[in-house]
């Protein structure tokens, strides 16, 4: 016991120098999409890659091997939810994964993948998917290596890759909750068409003056609970949010003069994934305990932040006289329920970015479905801009106008990220589920977003969730928070509820 406890403190203690190390690749990724002057990026990517290989190398190390073997014959894991058995085995997981891919595959991904995105982004300037084509196939061609590496050459493939953003998920069980979603999806988007009541959108589409935009995004980031005291808001041309880790969180955001939306609602989003990486706690930094536990759980955070309280009524009750008082000129005679109805505009676009939270979903499950046929072969690379156009004329109705409107609209597969996308509907169903548990059990929460007080939602948030770190699954942490395993029914139940209310038409109640 004394061994395996000095084993284990080891263990920790070099764990939290390689999150150093990370955490200083996050600065240096931040700065290079942000700050950074263009002839930097050759230093930086040589900075990058060498804070990579040292991160890489001292964690797949023989001695870290050695100091979880110890921990995990030991006493320390024998309640598994305790925070040692909990960083032995998350630690096992990315360390066997880590130790399963040999190293000349992951140089050859890394390369291969900066050339992809060249090609891709030439492709998508010139809407020619035959740039791309050739790339893409040598892209699936490593991840289908790396799949087979992972998976030991057992089970699915898909599921060995999607492991890396969503543990524990698996695509047959992605395939059954998506089926659940779509079909209800289209008939209310079907139905919202159809609808008399048109969303009077135009009017987030007059000036707003950029420092004024930033002012209120601000305020609202604030209101929230976004602390800058841990954090800045900068500006770069895809959004995200980075940084250092709990004490440092860098989000982004773009500002457009002529157009509200995007703006506001994306620093609203990206507050939501800072503020869970705020929440995480504190005392098990840089260990897995103290980290965040998934892409689908981390995208919760930013839609419901988003979508279930910033698109909602109550907070515009307290926000909307500040934007008007921001925007006299563009607001000043628009009533709060145009306002309201303009920002729930729901609208078929081919685009998936700038999708409404009802087709959203619709372009989701076009990816997860192509992208399993690419890794499978089931479906020729060659085929994909055809597939696409058919998966798009069925979900949504849409026929893509060219190549930049389909299939290349997304950089996601060109940089090797297969299995990434069903993370953004898996975000949108478990917030959907959190948010509806914490309307339960926190009653009064609309009138103290009318008050612009957010703190008993971010409180309850932190608690069942931030300060959960990696001691659950997903989808363990779902049935605890909210009693129920991952289902469609409370996001549908969220979109009837909007669509009865602003299109004044039920459907979707196909069951
Ligand atoms: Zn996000």
């Amino acid at each position: 016991m004394p061994d395996a406890l000095s084993d284990y403190r080891a263990l920790i203690t070099e764990l939290k120098q390689i999150y150093l190390l990370n955490s200083i690749s996050g600065l240096l990724g931040w700065d290079e999409r942000t700050y950074m002057p263009p002839g930097g990026s050759g230093l930086r990517a040589d900075q990058s890659s060498m804070l990579a290989r040292m991160s890489h190398e001292r964690f797949t190390s023989a001695k870290v091997g050695d100091w979880l073997a110890s921990a995990q014959e030991s006493e320390l894991v024998r309640d598994p939810l305790s925070d040692a058995a909990v960083n032995v085995r998350e630690t096992r997981r990315n360390y066997d994964r880590a130790k399963r891919v040999p190293g000349e595959l992951v140089e050859e991904m890394a390369h291969t993948e900066v050339l992809s995105q060249q090609a891709w982004a030439e492709a998508k300037k010139r809407s020619d998917f035959t740039i791309f084509r050739p790339w893409l196939e040598k892209v699936l061609v490593l991840k289908r290596r790396q799949a087979v590496c992972l998976s030991g050459g057992k089970g699915s493939l898909y599921d060995a890759l999607l492991e890396d953003y969503e543990p524990g998920e698996t695509a047959d069980h992605l395939r059954a909750v998506f089926a659940d979603l779509r079909g209800p999806l289209v008939e209310l988007v079907n139905a919202v068409e159809s609808s008399d009541r048109k969303s009077p959108a135009h009017i987030l589409e007059r000036n707003f003056p950029v420092a004024k935009q930033e002012q209120l995004a601000r305020m609202a980031s604030e209101a929230v609970g976004f602390d800058f005291s841990r954090g800045r808001l900068d500006v770069s041309v895809h959004p995200f949010c980075g940084g250092c880790g709990p004490t440092d969180v860098r989000i982004t955001t773009r500002y457009d003069e002529s157009y509200f939306g995007d703006a506001f609602f994306g620093v609203l989003h990206e507050s939501g994934h800072g503020m869970y990486v705020q929440g995480l706690p504190p005392e098990h930094c840089g260990t897995p305990r103290g980290s965040d536990l998934s892409l689908g759980i981390h995208e919760s955070q930013s839609r419901l932040w988003e979508n279930f309280v910033g698109r909602g009524r109550a907070f515009w009750r307290f926000f909307f006289p500040k934007a008007q008082a921001m925007f006299p000129e563009a607001l000043g005679n628009v009533s709060p329920d145009d306002f309201y109805f303009a920002i729930n505009d729901v609208r078929r676009s081919p685009i998936r970015t700038e999708s409404d939270e009802f087709t959203y979903n619709l372009h989701i499950m076009i990816r997860f479905e192509l992208e399993e046929t690419l890794l499978t072969r089931d479906l020729a690379a060659a085929d994909l801009p055809a597939a696409w156009g058919e998966k798009m004329r069925k979900y949504l109705g849409i026929t893509p106008s060219d190549d930049a409107h389909g299939c290349l609209q997304d950089v996601h597969w060109s940089g090797g990220g297969i299995g990434y996308f069903p993370t953004y509907t898996l975000g949108n169903l478990y917030a959907a589920q959190f948010f509806q548990t914490a309307r339960r059990e926190l009653p009064g929460l609309d009138d103290s977003f009318a008050d612009g007080d957010f703190r008993p939602l971010l409180d309850w948030l932190r608690k069942n969730i931030h300060s959960q770190g990696r001691k659950f699954t997903p989808a363990q942490l779902v049935r605890r928070v909210t009693g129920n395993d991952l289902s469609a029914e409370a996001l549908l139940a969220h979109l009837r509820g909007k669509s009865a209310e602003l299109y004044g038409v039920t459907a979707g109640n196909s069951e």
